[in-house]
């Protein structure tokens, strides 16, 4: 099958030819439709993430299975699906709890194994992490679903709560920012979008932001006063989906009193500072986000296939397998305005 493959960390990724990848006993082999480019496996090609080389990246795919393992059960060949970027083990207390997400033996095509910038991908456990894809949902949307969107979408509804009329405030504006945006402005929610950017902060409001600040302009404090200002009193519900000691700080910062912040920007520098005495004194709830496990993507599906959220709208490229290099190379510079993906077929 043909694959995108480096041979080191840096090194050019190259459109190839390699052994298609067996069928794992609980799992499948996923002709592979669309998969998008994400600045995790830019990580991953730089080194920044290990993983074994020669390396196959690509995590956000959808497409048909095309060989089911004896143990697989609820699935066959035919079959158009999608996954979670997090794939449990299917039999830990965690995933029998619906919890994948937090399996501590999760695999993840494109960094535990090869991924999806290929003909073919495998998937383990496929009756735990398989989803069904709806059939109004085409390939390059579904795989722009698999790992921002899905996170964000968890961050906004199981974690954040957001009930209409609340006020969610965003604080940066790229992939997973925006598409909080637009799934909280689907639930009914007053979305306020902060970032330094003045593109990403009309693009926020093109989705569906009803205020926007720009942090740039205000100090950490004046930042927590003009939200306060805007909203009455507070943000209900807070996401730092940037990943910054700074940001983290500020979205708790803009909280309402018995709000809620959520960290889905990763931090990988290690322990940030918070401001632990506006939680106590305001009862502040604090949680983090990682994927979401495919127990949850039906409500999500549900949405998409009834137009009420629209991710197709966050796609930016749509290019081929062959660009995948080109496509990662670019990612050295700032982020461009939307999503990359590659579509193989369909
Ligand atoms: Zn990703
Ligand atoms: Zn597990």
């Amino acid at each position: 099958m043909k694959a995108v493959v480096y041979a080191g960390y840096g090194a050019a990724p190259v459109l190839t030819q390699v052994a298609e990848p067996d069928c794992p006993a609980d799992g499948v082999v996923v002709g592979v439709g669309a998969t998008g480019v994400c600045r995790s496996d830019w990580h991953a090609w730089k080194g920044h993430d290990p993983v074994t080389l020669p390396h196959i990246g690509g995590h956000e795919f959808a497409g048909v299975v095309v060989a089911a393992g004896p143990g697989v059960t609820r699935w066959r060949a035919g079959d158009r699906v999608t996954v979670p970027f997090a794939c449990g083990c299917g039999r830990c207390e965690h995933c029998l709890a619906g919890d994948a997400q937090v399996c501590p033996r999760q695999t993840q095509p494109g960094f535990t194994g090869p991924g999806s910038f290929a003909e073919l991908v495998a998937v383990h456990a496929a009756d735990a992490n398989l989803v069904a894809l709806p059939p109004d949902v085409d390939f390059v949307t579904a795989a722009s679903l698999g790992c921002r969107f899905a996170t964000a979408f968890r961050a906004v509804t199981a974690h954040g709560r957001v009930r209409p009329g609340n006020w969610l405030a965003v604080h940066g504006c790229g992939g997973v920012g925006l598409s909080a945006v637009m799934i909280g402005t689907a639930l009914g929610a007053r979305v306020l979008a902060v970032d330094v950017s003045a593109a990403a902060l009309a693009q926020a409001r093109e989705l569906g932001a009803e205020a926007a600040v720009d942090a740039a302009a205000a100090g950490a404090e004046s930042l927590a006063a003009a939200i306060g200002e805007l909203t009455g009193g507070g943000a209900h519900v807070s996401i730092d989906a940037l990943g910054s000691p700074a940001v983290a700080a500020d979205s708790v910062r803009c909280l309402r009193r018995r709000g809620r912040h959520v960290q889905v920007g990763l931090l990988p520098g290690g322990p940030v500072p918070l401001p632990m005495d506006l939680v106590i004194a305001r009862e502040l709830e604090i949680y983090g986000s990682h994927g979401m496990a495919a127990r949850d993507y039906p409500e999500m599906m549900r949405m998409v296939a009834d137009g009420a959220l629209r991710p197709g709208l966050l796609v930016g490229e749509v290019i081929a397998l062959g660009d995948v290099g080109r496509a990662l190379a670019a990612m050295d510079g700032p982020a461009g305005a939307g999503m990359t993906v590659v579509r193989l077929a369909g």
